[in-house]
């Protein structure tokens, strides 16, 4: 079995947002010559998760009201004391920091509407990293 480590850093303009990484993740699995497999992305950061949605104007909106909805900035959470971000932590915790897709023929299997994306609830930041391991063969 191969393994194929790829660290990714992107910036990030607004304090909610969704940036769109499919190419590079494809652009990854592209490089790493693995055929059949599966491709893991992971962002180590408590306060960003990785979704596969479509990207579509609308929808990008509607889904970064729903995380504003569900975790309000101004909810009376507890690490705010500390922190003020406890909005964002939330969310990276329920939406999750990590997507898997199988990887067959070279390529990510994903649907039609489903693109890749990183989930920004804390920012803006200079430097996000999100980790694109590939496994197989
Ligand atoms: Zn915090």
């Amino acid at each position: 079995m191969k393994v194929y480590f790829k660290e990714l850093t992107i910036s990030t303009s607004k304090k909610l947002d969704l940036v769109d990484i499919t190419y590079d993740v494809e652009r990854a699995v592209a490089e790493s010559g693995i055929r059949n497999g599966m491709c893991l992305i992971f962002a180590p950061h408590a306060t960003a998760a990785i979704i596969a949605n479509e990207h579509e104007g609308g929808l990008m909106s509607d889904i970064l009201r729903k995380i504003r909805e569900s975790f309000p900035e101004n909810g009376k959470w507890l690490h705010n004391r500390i922190d003020d971000n406890a909005a964002a932590h939330l969310g990276s915790a329920f939406l999750s920091s990590a997507r898997i897709f199988p990887v067959k023929n070279g390529k990510i299997i994903r649907g039609t509407w489903q693109n890749i994306f990183l989930v920004e609830m804390d920012g803006p930041r200079t430097y996000r990293r999100i980790i694109v391991e590939i496994l197989g063969e």
